[in-house]
């Protein structure tokens, strides 16, 4: 999974991109995963849906 999807955090002026801490299965939504991002300057987290689509039959 690439990081390069990453969001830049709201809070800076500058561009802060977040780091992907932890994926989330979504039982409701088995080929979507939640990814908690958190920023490394000020630690705002942050929960986006990933779409994997790999799972897809
Ligand atoms: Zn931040």
């Amino acid at each position: 999974m690439s990081h390069e999807d990453a969001p830049n955090c709201e809070r800076h002026e500058a561009s802060v991109q977040m780091q992907l801490r932890t994926l989330h299965s979504d039982q409701s939504r088995p080929d979507t995963v939640v990814g908690l991002y958190e920023c490394p300057e000020c630690g705002y987290e942050r929960r986006l849906p990933i779409r994997t689509g790999d799972a897809a039959a």
